[in-house]
């Protein structure tokens, strides 16, 4: 058989996306294939993206990268999830936790036996049964336990971190197997005259770099598949029309090392305000801050100025303004050029998935790894599970903005009024009208974080499940033992810096 393995691959980009591509190239491939990445420090990166979601451990464990490694060089914290103020309602918050809430006891969905039990004039709220929230909310962290008989079992985890230290740590890891890195502008994209395929990309010093697969890490510039290539852009301001954010950091008072629970909180707070929401992460040396707006309801010095007025602490630096749009490429992979992060699409950092879908193209790359034939077929799959990906994820941000029962900014009038895409209405509508939750092909949100958030925002169903009653059993005692249990659990746990100091004092 002709040898017809890929024998260089060029990164065009060297954000978050690049130098995630870069490693996990650089670990699986192991010196047998020439690896670039081009970057332009004049250019820079986006610089933003520092909350996640709980698979990006499963990116770190693939790399061989242990968790003490990755916390002490990026100056990460730990997420429980995400605690949303004044959506839903102004005065009202609620936990969308990682892991479930209580533990299956019945064939029923413990949910329901909750809801039965308010109807009863339980006051615990669904947060309450989340042992998620019972650590985050005494600011303590722990890890979960492999026992399924312990509460400890029931919540996941993910990591805040400073993008720019995770990028520079990837990179180190990246060039130790072989990746070579080339700063320069690139200025001009080289394609086949019939085939179209990307043969070399130009930069602005004369050098030329060829490849037999591009990896597009570009950013919202997009500059083989959107520009080059011609991929259209598929657009969903109409249901997302938050299109600007101001990203402002802030030190922890003046201090260096916050011991203050309330302060280094174990996850993200998104507040929803006036033209769009506001967001919280805290880091181990600083407090990352932002407001994302929509720039029909707010002005950008506006924004800047109402987000400095809401710091906990200092601000450090001056702000950071970016514009997007919510939307992604029709393709992700065209010809031999495949498309990761920003250059491949965009959804608001409501619930922190950028990051994520950056993963899931790489995981995909890997999965449907091409010959230089380029097989059609191969990319055609990658696509069709891309799109879906990106779908299933928008619809969920969009639920948070349907939902929202808020009606004293247009933004919200508008949201709560629009409408939504079907596979989206169709949930909500199941939801409402039974309380039960539809789960679909390659959800990457399974159904305990749609209860969170209809729950958390006031859509309460009109009825239950049938079969609750048939079953006979009250519920109550149940889940007040389940409290219990899990109070008791978190009380034990160390405070999260406490549990930070510890793990990053091991080697
Ligand atoms: C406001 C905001 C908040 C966000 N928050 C989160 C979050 O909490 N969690 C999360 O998961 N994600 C978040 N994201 C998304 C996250 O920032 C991005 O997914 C991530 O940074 C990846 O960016 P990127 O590498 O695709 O692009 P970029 O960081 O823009 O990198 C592009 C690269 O391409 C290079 N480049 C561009 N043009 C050229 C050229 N002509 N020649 C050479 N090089 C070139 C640049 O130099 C750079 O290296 C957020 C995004 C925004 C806008």
């Amino acid at each position: 058989m002709a040898d017809n393995r890929i024998r260089s691959i060029l990164i065009v980009g060297g954000g978050s996306a690049g130098w995630m591509t870069a490693a996990m190239l650089g670990h699986l491939l192991k010196h047998n294939c020439a690896v670039t990445l081009v970057e332009s420090d004049e250019i820079g990166t986006v610089g933003v993206g520092e909350a996640t979601i709980p698979p990006i451990r499963l990116f770190n464990e693939t790399l061989g990268i242990t968790e003490a490694d990755f916390v002490r060089e990026t100056k990460a914290s730990f997420k429980l999830g995400i605690e949303f103020v004044d959506w839903g309602r102004l005065g009202h918050r609620y936990f969308h936790q990682f892991g479930v809430h209580g533990r299956a006891f019945d064939t029923v969905a413990v949910h329901h036996f909750w809801l039965r039990a308010r109807e009863m004039g339980e006051v615990a709220s669904l947060d309450d049964h989340a042992m998620a929230w019972h650590i985050a909310a005494a600011g303590k962290m722990g890890r979960p336990s492999a026992d399924p008989r312990s509460v400890l079992s029931t919540f996941n985890y993910a990591y805040h971190f400073d993008a720019g230290l995770y990028a520079q740590f990837l990179r180190r890891f990246a060039e130790a197997r072989g990746v070579s890195r080339v700063e320069g502008k690139i200025a001009a994209i080289n394609q086949h005259g019939e085939t179209g395929f990307v043969e070399s990309v130009g930069l602005d010093d004369g050098r030329t770099l060829a490849a037999d697969l591009f990896i597009d890490c570009s950013g919202f510039r997009s500059l083989l598949l959107g520009g080059a290539l011609g991929v259209p852009w598929v657009d969903w301001s109409h249901w997302l029309p938050c299109d600007r954010a101001v990203a402002m950091p802030s030190s922890y008072d003046g201090s260096a090392l916050p011991n203050e629970p309330a302060a280094f909180t174990p996850f993200t707070r998104s507040t929803a305000r006036e033209a769009g929401w506001q967001w919280r992460i805290p880091l181990q040396h600083r407090i990352g801050n932002g407001y994302v707006y929509c720039s029909q309801y707010l002005e950008d010095a506006r924004a800047a100025d109402l987000l400095a007025s809401r710091l906990d602490g200092p601000a450090l630096g001056e702000p950071r303004f970016l514009k997007f749009q919510a939307g992604m490429r029709a393709r992700h992979w065209e010809k031999n050029v495949i498309g990761v992060g920003l250059a491949s699409g965009f959804l608001e950092p409501l619930e922190s998935t950028s990051i994520h879908l950056i993963q899931a193209n790489i995981s995909k790359l890997m999965g449907l790894f091409p010959t230089r034939a380029f097989d059609p077929a191969t990319s055609a799959e990658f696509n069709r599970i891309a799109t879906i990906e990106t779908e299933r994820i928008r619809d969920f941000i969009i639920l948070h903005y349907k939902l929202m029962q808020r009606d004293d900014a247009p933004l919200w009038r508008y949201t709560a009024g629009m409408t939504v895409p079907e596979t989206l209405a169709l949930k909500i509508e199941h939801f409402r009208s039974s309380g039960r939750l539809i789960a679909r092909e390659m959800d990457l949100f399974a159904p305990a974080s749609w209860l969170a958030v209809h729950i958390g925002q006031l859509n309460f169903p009109e009825d239950l499940d049938p079969l609750l009653d048939y079953r006979g059993i009250d519920g109550r005692d149940w889940l007040a033992k389940l409290r219990g249990a899990m109070a008791h659990e978190a009380a034990r746990l160390p405070s999260h810096r406490a549990y930070i100091e510890q793990m990053c004092g091991q080697r």
